[in-house]
């Protein structure tokens, strides 16, 4: 698959694991449906670097198949040094931590691999309070993604599933029935991902 212009890239892992070519396709498609979405609605963004009481706050973020495969390569195949130790033993106790467990010193671990969902929620005008949930306090500050961006992406994402089907894949994303593939960010074993992190060697930090 030859890359949209402007999307992420990892051409030799692209050519181990061609899934991920797709994934990254679609997490360009659901980028341009936030940004489209920003230009359009013209107020400033309150999210920025540092800001990530969000990653605390929400409990039910959902994540597809294909992209805990993203993860789960990303965490064992990328991280590297003391970010991966840091994440590996986060995972082993995520159960209690209270944040996602990809949650390292207010920054994503997994920022180039983050689901759909991290990408698509932004709050307008005023940074989230501590605890706040904006989707239930302030509806009209949180970014509404551009409708036909993210229903492509979510349409690209049933390739995965082999559903190759235009109109059922059409069908699928407008009924909502594509969310049923989502799981639980918060609620998945991740222990399983930390295994494969102690087994695998680390890659040199670059
Ligand atoms: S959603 Fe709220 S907490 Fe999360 S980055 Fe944006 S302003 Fe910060
Ligand atoms: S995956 Fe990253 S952006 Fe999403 S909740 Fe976890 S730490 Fe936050």
């Amino acid at each position: 698959m030859k890359p949209q212009s402007g999307r992420l890239a990892f051409p030799e892992d692209e050519n181990r694991h061609p899934w991920l070519a797709l994934l990254l396709e679609i997490q360009h498609l659901t980028n341009q449906g936030v940004s489209k979405a920003i230009k359009a609605d013209g107020r400033k963004l309150a999210c920025g670097r540092g800001c990530a009481s969000c990653c605390r706050t929400h409990t039910d973020i959902p994540v597809y198949p294909l992209e805990l495969m993203g993860i789960a390569w990303y965490a064992s195949e990328k991280l590297s040094g003391e970010l991966r130790d840091r994440v590996r033993q986060q995972l082993l106790q995520h159960r209690d931590l209270g944040a996602c467990p990809f949650l390292v010193d207010e920054a994503c671990a997994i920022h180039p691999l983050r689901p759909m969902a991290c990408r698509q929620f932004n709050v307008f005008n005023t940074v989230c309070a501590v605890g706040e949930d904006a989707f239930h306090t302030r509806l009209a500050d949180v970014l509404k993604p551009d409708l036909k961006l993210k229903n492509e992406a979510l349409r690209e994402m049933l390739r995965h599933h082999k559903i190759t089907d235009g109109r059922e894949r059409r069908r699928l994303v407008e009924t909502g029935e594509v969310h049923r593939l989502a799981q639980s960010l918060r609620e998945m074993r991740w222990e399983t991902l930390a295994a494969r992190m102690a087994a695998l060697p680390a890659p040199r930090p670059v």
